[in-house]
């Protein structure tokens, strides 16, 4: 914590920090977003309701963009902004859009900003790398726990790291398996590469799913968590044409490194403004 360099030993070594680069991808995008914790002069926010993905919001000329909603009181929430594109936005870009998507589309009325959170998730096709010495393996989002396509990730990083307790309790070889199937990281290829391509209209394409698959089968999906049949069915709902496009031309496709941009910084920032 003061800078200071200390040598441990250890057996096995877990890291999950953060990688400095990325392996190459066919398709790599960023999600990237700004939010604000709000409190609202009047009860506007619905405490058994969650927006996931409200696409009321501008959207981007490459990629989608949508707001999402986590009430904790009828008068606060996380009200936040989020793109699935190639670039983040300036402080400046990500405040407009925040607050156009409060003040504009939710219509919150008087609204104090109490924190703001800023960050990205990096949404790439490319295995990743989960052992990078004898005994030092990748784990959480650094371990390919992120699901490409939806950038999820509480879920498979534990998947992962529950594994890795049973095996250090049993004393097997600890090494941290696939967060998610194959099945799953070639679907979100797929899936990458029909956003990216501009071939699939984003908003439609998740509005669809979220309006034609039982809602307890599409979050399992979004953490990872579903059956070849059940995948099948979800597939099957997405527009099958664009999609098959896309799977097809991507064995084709080059693998091409992706610099990681250095801002915006991940996490909380301390609470400024009122309006
Ligand atoms: C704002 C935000 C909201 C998110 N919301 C969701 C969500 O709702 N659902 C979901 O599934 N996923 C979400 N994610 C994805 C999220 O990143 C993961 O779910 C989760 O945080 C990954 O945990 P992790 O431990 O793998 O990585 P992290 O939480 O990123 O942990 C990495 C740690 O490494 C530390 N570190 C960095 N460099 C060093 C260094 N040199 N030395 C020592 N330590 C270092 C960092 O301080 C950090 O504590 C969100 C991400 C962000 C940024």
């Amino acid at each position: 914590a003061h800078g200071r360099t200390r040598v441990l030993s250890a057996r096995w070594v877990f890291d999950s920090r953060p990688p400095g680069s990325l392996p190459a991808a066919r398709t790599t995008l960023l999600q990237h977003f700004h939010g604000w914790f709000v409190r609202t002069a009047r009860p506007v926010f619905d405490t058994a309701a969650v927006e996931l993905m409200d696409f009321r919001t501008p959207q981007p000329a490459h990629g989608l963009s949508f707001g999402y909603v986590l009430p904790t009181s009828p008068c606060e929430a996380l009200v936040e902004y989020t793109e699935f594109s190639a670039h983040p936005l300036t402080p400046d870009g990500y405040e407009a859009a925040v607050s156009h998507y409060a003040d504009d589309v939710l219509r919150l009325g008087e609204r104090q900003v109490l924190a703001r959170e800023t960050g990205v998730i990096t949404m790439t096709d490319a295995p990743v790398p989960r052992q990078t010495g004898a005994s030092v393996f990748r784990i959480g989002a650094a371990g390919g726990a992120t699901r490409p396509a939806t950038g999820y990730t509480f879920a498979g990083l534990q998947r992962q790291t529950r594994a890795v307790a049973d095996a250090l309790r049993r004393g097997r070889y600890p090494a941290p398996p696939a967060a998610h199937p194959l099945r799953s990281r070639l679907m979100d290829a797929v899936l990458l590469r029909a956003l990216d391509s501009g071939r699939v209209d984003g908003p439609e394409l998740f509005s669809r799913l979220f309006a034609r698959v039982p809602m307890a089968r599409l979050l399992r999906f979004l953490d990872g968590d579903t059956r070849p049949h059940e995948d099948l069915s979800i597939g099957l709902r997405t527009p099958v044409g664009p999609m098959l496009r896309s799977a097809l031309e991507l064995p084709r496709l080059p693998r091409r490194p992706f610099d990681l941009p250095t801002a915006p910084a991940t996490g909380h920032l301390p609470p400024t403004e009122t309006a």
